[in-house]
């Protein structure tokens, strides 16, 4: 890579950001089109996100990303907002416009593509969604949008699932959400769904904690879905292949979220064949092979 005059600069701005993946994808994808581009961790101290903002349109980037713990925090300092970001009310992904920047929320699209690549389809699918945290609220509103044919939010604090599928169905305006407790696991009705793990159970260091370990939830789950990239392969991945499901983990959408955020800052088309070696990258900065 040559740096020069010409050279942009893109980024994540998050605390702590020393162990960011996105470099690898972001870097990858500027040397294979031949971009004079640089992307860089940029560490941002608690209460300084408006500086940072203000600074890194000061100084010219071009695009930054935006992790924990600002997702949300960073909303009141953008120029404009994605409707899409706007519902969710995360943003990842800051592309510049006249005078500041706009917001988007590629985490979502980056797990959709995700899907439609690893074959899961949500369409008239019966939607199962472990965890009722931030990205647990943004993955009910990506299904309900795509056409689920029912959500169930189960959560270990209820009031926080009730709360979802409530924001949910004013949405969808039916009742296409509901919420039950996470121990209440065995009362889900029938079988035959499409589980997306959203909780942080089972997430490096505690890689041998699923949030349920009972086969009988299992026997309920044709998919798995886990959000957790590290590790690749989660406990709860393997409790739904030992009962016969498919399932997938989140290093895809992690990739994913990267390359939408790459097209918007370059307007680039990432294709198969760029995608594939970006994620190669990005698992041998993982060391995973
Ligand atoms: P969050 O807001 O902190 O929510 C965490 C959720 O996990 C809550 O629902 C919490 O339940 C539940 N939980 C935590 N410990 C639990 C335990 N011991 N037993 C049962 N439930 C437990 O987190 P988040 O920001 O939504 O992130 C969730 C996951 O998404 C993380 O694992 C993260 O790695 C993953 N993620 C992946 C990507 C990707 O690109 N692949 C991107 C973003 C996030 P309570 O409500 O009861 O506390």
């Amino acid at each position: 890579m040559i740096i020069n005059g010409y050279t942009r600069t893109c980024g994540v701005m998050g605390n702590p950001v020393e162990h960011t993946m996105s470099p690898a994808i972001h870097n990858t994808l500027a040397e294979e089109l031949g971009e004079n581009l640089v992307y860089v961790p940029l560490r941002v101290p608690k209460g300084h996100v408006g500086e940072a903002v203000k600074g890194a349109f000061a100084l010219n980037l071009l695009g930054v990303n935006v992790t924990v713990p600002y997702k949300s925090e960073v909303i009141p300092f953008l120029k404009e907002i994605d409707p899409l970001a706007e519902t969710i009310g995360a943003v990842n992904t800051l592309v510049r416009v006249e005078g500041g920047f706009r917001g988007y929320n590629t985490d979502m699209p980056g797990l959709y593509r995700a899907m439609c690549e690893d074959g899961v389809s949500i369409e008239g699918e019966k939607v199962l969604i472990l965890g009722a945290g931030g990205v647990a609220r943004a993955v009910a509103i990506l299904v309900a949008e795509k056409g689920a044919d029912r959500i169930v939010i189960l959560n270990r604090t209820l009031e926080k699932a009730q709360k979802i599928a409530e924001e949910v169905n004013g949405l969808a305006g039916k009742q296409l959400a509901s919420a039950l407790e996470l121990r209440a696991y065995l009362s889900l009705p029938g079988d035959g769904y499409l589980a997306i793990q959203a909780t942080d159970v089972g997430m490096f260091p505690k890689t041998g904690e699923a949030v349920i370990e009972d086969a009988l939830f299992y026997e309920k789950i044709h998919t798995g879905y886990d959000l957790i990239f590290n590790p690749a392969e989660t406990r709860f991945m393997s409790l739904v292949k030992e009962n016969g499901g498919r399932a997938f983990g989140g290093l895809k959408m992690l990739l994913y979220q990267g390359i939408i955020a790459y097209e918007l800052w370059t307007g680039a088309e990432v294709g198969p064949v760029l995608a594939k070696k970006a994620y190669a990258e990005m698992k041998k900065a993982m060391n995973i092979l």
